[in-house]
């Protein structure tokens, strides 16, 4: 199959939907990959790591577009992409379509086989396409939030591990799924004393089955929330209740409790945030200051160490590109149900039900 991959064009993104290494397994199956010239650069791969990889380097997306079968990317198509879609054309990348009905029309309109990776799921129910950069977020909140806390930055002034003879950060981490448990592994590595809390009983039992011995586990309470917010140095808002915005966790009013210069790290952000007072900010200009509280709300945060989110991204997307590529979108799906549920569109009709659900369109 002829594979392509676009540069990514959305601001602010420098991830790329097909690794050099990728590209190498691709060609040993048979395939042919082109890639635009430059796509990789925002990760650190050149165009020569992708020719020695035995991929073609092509001079702009439009040579890609028209030449692919199938295009693997990063970021849901922008307009101008979508307008070099086609019927017969596989697109295989982050769609997001349920709060987005101008790309839904135009992934309609070109007939093409959308298939998202937010959706695809595996056989323990997760997201394995999604999993990959809740484990980068997860193990950059403490980076990130470490950094507020310094002086300069507006935060309390407070090294996470301390030193000896002075007592480490509280951290407490609201929502102990995949971003919450890479966070609370970094920040007690980092030396602070952790608490991670849930609502569920059963991720507390796991968590503490195989971390007792690195963090605490606390059940979310909003009464034990708010002893815990009170008394914390960094707040990470990590919760998830799929297909719903993030419940709001921490009040405003609960701010002026808090320890002076804490620093909040709202994770949960792209889901609208789980503190009342976060909004999304951007890398160039990150935290903010509510109430003597320094908020941090990145909502691209991955963005940040691109390189190391396209390696895990390419990771997992691997050996779906590969049986799409192997076997075609068609016997792919059928021997893969987990595949499956990330077929969105198919030669102009809506094959997502939460996605027509979402949008009241026909599914
Ligand atoms: P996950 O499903 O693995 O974990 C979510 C956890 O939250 C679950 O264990 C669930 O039981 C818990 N939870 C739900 N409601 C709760 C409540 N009221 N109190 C306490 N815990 C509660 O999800 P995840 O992959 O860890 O993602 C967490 C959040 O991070 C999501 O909103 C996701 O979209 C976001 N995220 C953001 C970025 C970013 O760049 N900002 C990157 C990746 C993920």
């Amino acid at each position: 199959m002829k594979i392509g991959c676009p540069t990514e064009i959305k601001p602010q993104e420098y991830r790329v939907g097909v690794t050099p290494a990728a590209a190498a397994e691709a060609v040993h199956h048979g395939h042919e990959v082109t890639v635009q010239t430059g796509a990789g650069l925002g990760s650190g791969f050149t165009d020569q790591d992708y020719l020695a990889a035995g991929a073609k380097i092509a001079p702009d997306a439009k040579t890609v577009f028209d030449w692919a079968e199938m295009i693997v990317k990063v970021k849901e198509p922008q307009a101008a992409e979508r307008a070099m879609l086609r019927d017969g054309q596989i697109l295989f990348t982050y769609l997001h379509l349920a709060p987005d009905p101008d790309q839904t029309r135009d992934l309609l309109n070109s007939g093409v086989t959308a298939i998202a990776y937010e959706t695809v799921t595996d056989r323990n129910g997760g997201l394995p396409l999604l999993a990959p950069m809740s484990e980068v977020a997860g193990k950059l909140a403490p980076q990130v939030g470490a950094w507020t806390l310094q002086k300069a930055n507006g935060g309390r002034g407070v090294l996470l591990g301390g030193v000896p003879g002075v007592l480490p950060a509280n951290v407490t981490v609201i929502g102990g799924g995949v971003v919450g448990t890479h966070a609370a592994r970094v920040a007690a590595g980092m030396g602070a004393n952790v608490t991670v809390l849930d609502r569920s009983l059963n991720r507390l039992r796991y968590l503490d089955d195989v971390y007792g011995n690195v963090f605490r586990t606390g059940f979310a309470s909003a009464a034990l929330t708010a002893d815990l917010v009170a008394q914390s140095d960094m707040v990470i808002g990590a919760v998830l209740i799929p297909g719903a915005a993030a419940p709001k966790l921490i009040r405003r009013d609960q701010l002026s409790g808090m320890r002076p210069g804490a620093a909040l790290v709202d994770v949960a952000i792209d889901q609208g945030g789980c503190f009342e007072t976060s909004r999304p900010t951007t890398h160039q200009d990150p935290i903010y200051e509510v109430d003597g509280i320094m908020h941090y709300c990145v909502a691209n945060m991955p963005g940040a160490v691109a390189r190391t989110s396209t390696i895990a991204l390419g990771n997992a997307t691997l050996p779906f590109m590969l049986a799409l590529a192997d076997k075609g979108w068609k016997q792919a799906i059928i021997d893969d149900p987990y595949l499956r549920a990330g077929l969105s569109t198919h030669l102009g009709k809506l094959t997502s039900l939460p996605v027509g659900e979402a949008l009241r369109l026909d599914a």
